[in-house]
């Protein structure tokens, strides 16, 4: 018996390339006649002021907006009133994922069209047809999917070589969640398009171990588009084909309950993942008794610590977490079973807090592998 699914697999066009805002900029008429800019951070500012001034040469006045917290309910409601006292007939989103994420809410709540313009690689939410909704300090609350995929996705490699690498990192932390997650949550799926999304997951996943360092200290070679792209559009990709079935297991929900924590500091979205997916692989090891997830876990962790990104929940800005604190985030996690549910295996919450215990100090984790430190 086969039931129905629905996808949102792409954006009607992606734009990729050099020149890329070049060429995309004389598309943007035809989707739009008035539209909202939005973006977010003051390290931005300068390219999205440059990017409405091209629009302005086309003869097209954006109405520009900012983001003052996060991609949470109180920005997305101020941020709708504007386009609607506007008129605006399209959103611009132009940033990281939080603008992206809040750019194809609005649109989606106005039924208007929606262009993507990521400014790094450090999400696919530029590509799917799917949002997070944070509070305003950052603690998340829930996903949302959305009627499809934005209507245009810009990707200017001229653009995206000028964000920091540590954005870089963070992408490829998240898209390798993808294969951990997938590969999981699918291992019994019937699905033709299920099974074929996760072996694309697994062909990314080798890719960003082949090139991912060389990526990160030569932005612009081959390598550098190769992983950028893989980060930002076939993680996404790999989503819409997939769908709904084959989306998270552990790494993700793990992600949503740590960032109800206090952070001192907050880490970006994948460095929190890229945590997740190493707890995520203690536990299968611990609970399926699955030795190849030992290998994997070790195998992730040199990888994590060679490109420089986060492998313990303290070197993620939350430095001295109490024990309490964390079971507050497994509470999360349970609470929420957004997909955790379909899992090979059951957990409690004892269970959960004892694997993430083990990687509560970076001190606790190199000392049980044999680690150089990083960034941690
Ligand atoms: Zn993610």
């Amino acid at each position: 018996m086969h039931s129905n699914y629905s996808h949102s697999i792409s954006p009607s066009k992606v734009i990729r390339g050099e020149k890329a805002w070049i060429n995309g900029k004389e598309l943007v008429p035809l989707i739009t006649k008035r539209p909202l800019f939005l973006g977010r951070s003051f390290s931005t500012r300068k390219i999205r002021l440059d990017l409405i001034e091209d629009l302005k040469n086309k003869n097209l006045n954006a109405i520009p907006a900012e983001l003052e917290y996060d991609c949470c309910q109180k920005d997305l409601d101020r941020i709708y009133k504007i386009a609607k006292q506007n008129n605006c007939d399209g959103i611009i989103g132009a940033g990281g994922g939080k603008v992206l994420d809040a750019g194809k809410l609005i649109a989606d709540r106005l039924s208007i069209p929606c262009i993507t313009i990521p400014l790094s690689a450090s999400t696919c939410a530029g590509w799917t047809a799917l949002a997070n909704i944070y509070s305003s300090d950052g603690a998340f609350i829930k996903d949302k999917v959305l009627k499809r995929c934005p209507d245009l996705l810009i990707f200017d490699y001229n653009i995206i070589r000028e964000a920091p690498s540590q954005t870089l990192s963070s992408g490829i932390a998240d898209a390798l969640a993808k294969w951990y997650e997938a590969s999981l949550s699918s291992s019994s799926s019937t699905d033709g398009l299920v099974q074929q999304a996760v072996q694309m997951a697994r062909v990314l996943r080798d890719q960003l171990f082949i090139d991912g360092l060389d990526a990160i200290k030569n932005p612009g070679s081959d390598s550098w588009v190769r992983v950028a792209e893989g980060c930002a559009l076939t993680a996404g990709l790999i989503g819409g084909i997939g769908g709904e079935k084959c989306r998270t297991a552990f790494a993700h929900p793990i992600h949503n309950g740590l960032t109800q924590l206090r952070f001192r500091q907050k880490a970006l979205h994948g460095e929190i993942v890229g945590v997740g997916i190493l707890i995520q692989l203690h536990l299968e090891e611990v609970h399926s008794k699955n030795l190849l997830a030992n290998q994997a876990k070790e195998q992730l962790m040199k990888f994590l610590c060679k490109i420089n990104t986060p492998i313990s929940i303290e070197s993620l800005g939350l430095k001295d977490i109490s024990n309490s604190e964390i079971k507050k985030a497994c509470e999360f996690v349970l609470k929420s079973n957004n997909g955790i549910n379909d899992l090979p295996f059951t957990l409690d919450q004892k269970q959960l807090h004892k694997a993430m215990l083990k990687f509560k100090t970076t001190e606790n984790i190199l000392g049980r592998y044999n680690l150089t430190r990083g960034k941690q």
